[in-house]
C-alpha cells in the first residue's frame, strides 16, 4: 500500500478517478447518465475525479453510439492503443482519435493528481475494463478493456467498475 502524496489527500481519502456518468453526470451517448449508490458514496466524501473521455476527447452529447472494431475477434482498446484496430461509430464514422484523446485526457488528469486509482463505466469501449460490448447492437459482450481502461492500467492505475468494485453494485 503506498502512502498518499499530499495531491492524493482529500479529507484524508485517496483521490479516484471516476467516469462522470456514474456520477448521475448526463454525458452517455444517449444524452443520460447511469448513477451507481455505490460510486456515489466516494462522492459525497470528497474523493471523486469525475472524467467522460468521449467528452474530453472532443465528442459531443448526445452523440452517435460507437465501439471498437473487431472486438468479438478479441480486439480491444489496448488494440486500439497499439494501432492495430480502429473505434467505428455505428454510422460507419471513425472515432478512434477523439477516444485515444479522451484516455490521454483521463491519464493526464490522474498523472497531475497523483491518482493510482480509477472506478470506470463497466462494457464501455472507452471505459469498460475486463469486459467490453463485442457488438453494440447485438447486445453482446467480450472480454478486454475500453480505450482508457487500457490506457491507465498501461500506466499502473489500478482500474474496476461499479461492477467490480468491492460491494459495487449496478
Ligand atoms: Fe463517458 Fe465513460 Fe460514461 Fe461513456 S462510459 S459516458 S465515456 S464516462
Amino acid at each position: 500500500m503506498h502512502a498518499m502524496s499530499p495531491e492524493q489527500r482529500v479529507r484524508g481519502h485517496e483521490l479516484i478517478l471516476v467516469s462522470a456518468c456514474l456520477l448521475g453526470i448526463a454525458c452517455r451517448y444517449d444524452g443520460k447518465s447511469c448513477p451507481n449508490a455505490k460510486v456515489n458514496a466516494f462522492a459525497t466524501r470528497g474523493e471523486v475525479i469525475p472524467i467522460c473521455p468521449e467528452v474530453a476527447g472532443g465528442l459531443p452529447t448526445p452523440r452517435l453510439p460507437a465501439e471498437i472494431a473487431g472486438a468479438m475477434a478479441g480486439l480491444d482498446g489496448h488494440a486500439v492503443l497499439d494501432g492495430q484496430t480502429r473505434v467505428l461509430r455505428n454510422d460507419g464514422a471513425d472515432v478512434t482519435e477523439p477516444f485515444i484523446a479522451g484516455a490521454q485526457a483521463a491519464l493526464t488528469t490522474a498523472r497531475r493528481l497523483g491518482i493510482r486509482r480509477a472506478v470506470l463505466k463497466a462494457d464501455s469501449p472507452s471505459c469498460g475494463a475486463g469486459r467490453i460490448h463485442g457488438g453494440r447492437f447485438a447486445g453482446s459482450f467480450v472480454s478486454g478493456d475500453g480505450v482508457t481502461a487500457a490506457l491507465l492500467k498501461r500506466n499502473g492505475i489500478q482500474v474496476s467498475t461499479e461492477e467490480t468494485l468491492p460491494g459495487g453494485e449496478k
